[in-house]
């Protein structure tokens, strides 16, 4: 039997996963979680603002975002964070002209 290292605690274990049976658990909580956390709060523009509004690490949050159950959400964050870059830009022109 081969021997795996976990990606998410490191310890090792023996089977076909990535992740021993300990995190696999915590995963599936995570990912149930992350769900229903941008159920109700939306998505935000950066998976930073996720990270810390949901207490979860950046790592495992990029991890999930790569699954397809989690494209969506990918969608929503990425498309938010143009909203935020094309508003940022706009309120930077405006201020420049108040300047003028
Ligand atoms: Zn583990």
């Amino acid at each position: 039997m081969e021997l795996k290292k976990c990606i998410r605690c490191g310890c090792f274990f023996t089977t076909e996963d990535n992740l021993c049976p300990n995190c696999q658990k915590r995963d599936d909580n995570d990912k149930k979680y992350l769900k229903s956390f941008i159920e109700t709060n939306g998505a935000p523009s950066s998976v930073q603002e996720l990270s810390f509004q949901s207490g979860l690490s950046l790592y495992d949050i990029n991890r999930y975002l790569k699954e397809s159950e989690f494209s969506g959400i990918k969608k929503s964050i990425s498309m938010n964070s143009n909203q935020a870059a094309h508003l940022d830009d706009q309120l930077s022109r405006m201020n420049k002209k108040e300047n003028l």
